[in-house]
């Protein structure tokens, strides 16, 4: 398992997900992103925007999706 935070996900928080793929980590980080889009999060909504922002790049969305598997990939298996 690999450790990563909200916000090195693109985030707000400090919240932690862990997961074995960068698919599933990208996953609990969108659910956790739902939740708080739902409770109107300033925060959260501030970062989506962000990512919004990205999307309109032509390949924004798909640069920053190889940075963050990149980044997931040299992090430290903390599953002992
Ligand atoms: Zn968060």
């Amino acid at each position: 398992m690999k450790t990563m935070t909200c916000k090195q996900l693109g985030g707000a928080c400090n919240m932690e997900f862990s997961a074995n793929t960068f698919e599933e980590m990208a996953e609990l980080s969108k659910s956790h992103g739902i939740v708080m889009f739902q409770k109107g999060d300033a925060p959260h909504l501030k970062a989506m925007k962000e990512m919004q922002d990205l999307m309109q790049s032509p390949n924004g969305m798909q640069n920053w999706f190889e940075n963050k598997r990149k980044e997931f990939a040299s992090l430290p298996d903390n599953t002992l």
